[in-house]
């Protein structure tokens, strides 16, 4: 099962994380360009802009 990651700004999907990812990621969403930054740890998600 995946989950739905949301870009911060526009609230609109930036991609799909595959469960039990840990780690980080930094992203720019291609619907309004943000980058934003995203803190994995098992299902929790913390997104932070850039
Ligand atoms: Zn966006």
């Amino acid at each position: 099962m995946s989950v739905q990651v949301k870009c911060l700004k526009c609230k609109k999907r930036v991609f799909d994380l595959m469960s039990k990812t840990i780690g980080g990621i930094e992203i720019k969403c291609p619907h309004c360009g943000t980058v934003v930054g995203y803190d994995f740890n098992n299902n929790q998600i913390i997104g932070k802009e850039k």
